[in-house]
This record gives C-alpha cells, sequence and structure tokens, in this order.
C-alpha cells in the first residue's frame, strides 16, 4: 500500500504506473469510510490494475455554519478498510496542498447544480467540481467511481467530464444501505438513538413512492405529496426538500415517464441526510 500526501509524489509514482501499461481506478471520498465507499473500491480494483483512494475533507464544498469541521476523521481506520477492500494506493493531502495560498481557479458546471441540494447548498457543487477536477488532473484515473447516494452529483460530473472533454470513464454505482434501508453516509454517525430509528423513513418513504407508481399512478405532485406526508409524521424530521426531476435536466417533472429520479433531503436535529431511488416505468 502506496500512501502519499504529496502531490509531486503521486503524480510522479502513478505516471511510471501508466507508461508501464497500468490502468488506473480512482475512488474520491472524504474518508470515514463505510460500506458504501468500500463498494466503490472493490468494484475499482475488480475493473482497473492499480486502485487509488482520495481521503479529503474538502473545505469548498462547505457552506458557512456546515459540518467541515466537526465532519468524521479516522484516517488509520480509513487505511485499513481501504486496503482491504483492494485499494492500492492513498492520497491524503492538507488542505494547503489543494488549496495553496493564492488559490484562485474554480470549475462550475451551470444550471443543474441549482436545484436540489444545490439551492439549499450554495456554492457545494462549484467546491466538489473544483476538488474533482483537480484531482483528476493529479491522478489521470482511467475510470472513476461514485456512488448513487449523491445522485446529482453523480450528474454534475458527468456533465463536467463531457463539456470539459476529461478522457475518463464515469462508474455510477448502487446505493449501499443499513439493514433497516437507511443509506449508509459516514454522517450517520451525527444521529442520536431517536433520530437513528426514525431516519428510515426516508427510504420507507421512497419505497412507499415506487409502490405507488408501480401500481399506476404517474402524477408526480400526488407522488411528492404522498413522501412529504410520509416524512412529516417523523417528528424530529425536517425537510429540506422532495423533488421528483427529469434525470438528464434536474427539472421537476408533473407525470413519471421514462427515466425519473425521485431525490430528497431531510434534517434530523443538526443532521441533513439525502436519498433517492431511480424510477424506471
Ligand atoms: P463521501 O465520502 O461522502 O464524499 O462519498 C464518497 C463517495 O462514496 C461518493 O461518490 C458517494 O456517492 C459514495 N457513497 C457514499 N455513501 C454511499 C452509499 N451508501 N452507497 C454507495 N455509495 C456511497
Amino acid at each position: 500500500m502506496q500512501i502519499f500526501k504529496q502531490i509531486a509524489e503521486i503524480k510522479n509514482y502513478l505516471r511510471t504506473e501508466q507508461r508501464n501499461g497500468k490502468s488506473i481506478g480512482f475512488v474520491p471520498t472524504m474518508g470515514y469510510l463505510h460500506e458504501g465507499h468500500l463498494s466503490l473500491i472493490r468494484r475499482s480494483a475488480s475493473e482497473n490494475d492499480i486502485t487509488v483512494v482520495s481521503i479529503f475533507v474538502n473545505p469548498t464544498q462547505f457552506g458557512p455554519g456546515e459540518d467541515f469541521e466537526k465532519y468524521p476523521r479516522d484516517l488509520n481506520r480509513d487505511i485499513q478498510l481501504a486496503q482491504e477492500a483492494g485499494a492500492h494506493v492513498i492520497f491524503t493531502p492538507d488542505t494547503v496542498t489543494i488549496y495553496p495560498e493564492g488559490y484562485k481557479t474554480y470549475v462550475e458546471v451551470q444550471k443543474i447544480t441549482d436545484t436540489l441540494c444545490g439551492a439549499s447548498r450554495p456554492g457545494h457543487f462549484r467546491g466538489v467540481t473544483t476538488v474533482v477536477t483537480k484531482l483528476f488532473n493529479i491522478i489521470h484515473p482511467d475510470r472513476a467511481y461514485f456512488g448513487q447516494k449523491d445522485a446529482q452529483q453523480g450528474i454534475v460530473i458527468r456533465q463536467m467530464v463531457r463539456d470539459l472533454d476529461m478522457d475518463l470513464e464515469i462508474i455510477v454505482c448502487p446505493i449501499v444501505r443499513e439493514a433497516d434501508g437507511l443509506a449508509m453516509s459516514s454522517r450517520n454517525i451525527y444521529l442520536n438513538p431517536e433520530e437513528r430509528k426514525q431516519a428510515v423513513v426516508l427510504f420507507q418513504s421512497l419505497t412507499m413512492a415506487k409502490d405507488l407508481i408501480v401500481q399506476g399512478e404517474k402524477n408526480a405532485y400526488k407522488i411528492k405529496a404522498a413522501i412529504e406526508k410520509k416524512i412529516s409524521e417523523k417528528s424530529l424530521a425536517k425537510i429540506d426538500y422532495v423533488s421528483i426531476v427529469d434525470m438528464e435536466t434536474l427539472r421537476d417533472i408533473r407525470q413519471i415517464t421514462n427515466k425519473t429520479l425521485i431525490a430528497l433531503a431531510v434534517r434530523f436535529g443538526e443532521t441533513r441526510l439525502i436519498d433517492n431511488i431511480i424510477v424506471e416505468v
């Protein structure tokens, strides 16, 4: 296992491997790894010669008052888990390494970053696309792996790769869930026992929506209202958004048609959780 903190060193190492014909898979993370991250690492390890995992809590994707400082961190545990899942290289730079004094350049995808999480977290996706561009430039992966958990992120990254002619394949992998259906997240650790119990309503409301659609309900407003009602029954839940959108434009739709994304964000106390499903009819 190779662990790098410096850009020049990891570049040097990976360029040598690439000259030797090795393919590179890349899994960007903010650390505090769980089975969701590990599923991406395993997938990458099965499809590439070398799997690189970055562990970097990226300050530019957090807004003022968000949880950048308290975001959970446990590097030694992450290194061990990543290695067991098949990672060969860890890149864990310091903030000043990625954003040295005088840093001035940002990458911004327009329109599809204004809705859903982009509406509640202004500047979030600008931080994501900026750091992901930098990481792609450092690592030069053949393939990069993202989770469907962050549905909008995957769509935004794909758009950026297409728009900027980046030479790599983006692979979006399924959401990994706890036994009761809660989508795994590093932030789940913030939940107190009662919040944790109630948080399963996110998955339950999405499952209910899917069932309604299967039974023939195609009116997006009605489905959205049913989801909101179910979530509101939980005393600790505060809805940030429930959106039923077109998978490509991320615009609200009235009728469920071919590829529809149902995405939601709900707060339990200080903790903001997201989840989604793709509905195919
Ligand atoms: P994060 O460390 O939260 O920035 O996540 C790093 C990557 O792991 C992102 O591409 C996420 O979408 C993905 N990820 C996070 N949670 C899950 C999950 N429960 N299932 C699948 N992928 C996930």
